[in-house]
């Protein structure tokens, strides 16, 4: 499960959570959401705009320069 992100407003879609209102339920993939969608937020980026994010809680350990 991946998560995308509408680099305009921060609306994230999430496989796992989909959006019911716009009629995808929970569980829809990202590739089953319309190229012609847009952002539900926003209505200003589509689908192509969407950028992923980085699944998970993921710890970035800042660069150690001595
Ligand atoms: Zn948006």
């Amino acid at each position: 499960m991946a998560a995308f992100r509408c680099p305009e407003c921060g609306y994230v879609y999430d496989e796992r959570t989909g959006n019911p209102r716009e009629g995808f339920p929970a569980g829809t993939a990202w590739a089953d959401v319309p190229d012609h969608w847009n952002c539900p937020d926003c209505g200003v980026r589509d689908k192509v705009d969407f950028e992923p994010v980085a699944d998970g809680a993921e710890t970035s350990s800042p660069p150690t320069r001595g």
